[in-house]
């Protein structure tokens, strides 16, 4: 990104977001890139209050506030009504928590995906309903605590990103707050393809992480480090790429700063541990595999 880029500011000060909120940040950080000639789709969740408490906005570009589940078809709405009237530099970006994406928006983003209609859509994961009382989403890693599952979520989180490859878009990534050049980046190629384009970000909530509000960044770099939440693009849903080879540090170090963890035992860490490395193998596969 070029310096005068980063000095520019889409969203104001004074959002109602709690300290630390990776939500924020990476929303901020999103909207840098893609400028003022964007159009914001917001749904319920914790970026809708981030955003816009009425009669207040800290969004200095258009945004509309839709149902819960259709953040894509709106988006799909307002990208067909910006060509309609002969508009093509615009940018739609739809922003969803996991709650609106895994779960409740699913079936609508496939839709629109199926269709390839034009907009970005950011996926703003914090692996549970962190807006309503931090409440167990199919995001929420298996056995993690969550205020509807005290004993550690039953079933492993939903793999969202094959489920877009299958889609075949023409662009999708993972991202995180904690490597923000690497998320720049990829907001900046998504904003170059036409169709729709989406951006799997990992945004930490300190309030439903139970961890200190400092520890964001760290936590997102956590992820990265130990193989939790790769980061990498699919093209055309067959190309993958890793744009940042991981240290591969035990999963441990990103588990003990966070109190949702805290009642894991060896076993659930062990486990964990190996989930995560098959995974990672089987990513790794799929970067052998071309169109
Ligand atoms: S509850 Fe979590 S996601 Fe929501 S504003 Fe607070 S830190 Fe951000």
């Amino acid at each position: 990104m070029v310096p005068e880029q980063m000095e520019k500011e889409y969203m104001r000060t004074g959002h109602m977001g709690c300290p630390g909120c990776g939500v924020a940040t990476t929303m901020r950080l999103a909207l840098k890139v893609l400028g003022e000639k964007t159009i914001v789709v917001i749904i319920p969740g914790c970026h809708a209050v981030i955003s816009a408490n009425y009669p207040n906005s800290v969004l200095t570009v258009p945004a509309f506030h839709s149902a819960f589940e259709i953040a894509a078809p709106t988006a799909a709405g307002i990208a067909n009504a910006l060509k309609l009237r002969g508009d093509n530099d615009t940018t739609v970006l739809a922003i969803g928590g996991d709650g609106g994406t895994f779960d409740i928006g699913l079936q609508s983003l496939s839709g629109a995906a199926d269709r390839n209609e034009n907009f970005i859509y950011l996926c703003l994961d914090n692996e549970a309903y962190m807006n309503t009382g931090i409440q167990s989403s199919s995001s929420t890693p298996e056995n993690v605590w969550t205020m509807t599952t005290p004993g550690g979520r039953r079933g492993r989180k939903k793999n969202l990103m094959q489920i877009i490859a299958a889609h075949r878009l023409p662009y999708a990534a993972t991202a995180t707050m904690g490597n923000p050049f690497d998320l720049m980046e990829k907001i900046e190629k998504a904003k170059a393809v036409k169709g729709t384009r989406f951006i799997h970000a990992l945004a930490p909530c300190p309030t439903g992480w139970r961890m200190a509000e400092d520890l964001s960044a760290k936590a997102t770099m956590l992820a990265v480090e130990t193989k939790i939440f790769p980061l990498y693009e699919i093209i055309d849903g067959t190309q993958y790429r890793i744009t940042h080879e991981p240290q591969g540090i035990p999963v441990s170090e990103y588990t003990k700063i966070q109190g949702r963890y805290r009642h894991f035992k060896d076993e659930e860490i062990a486990s964990f541990q190996r989930q995560v490395d098959a995974d990672w193998e089987e990513l790794i596969a799929k970067t052998k595999i071309r169109a």
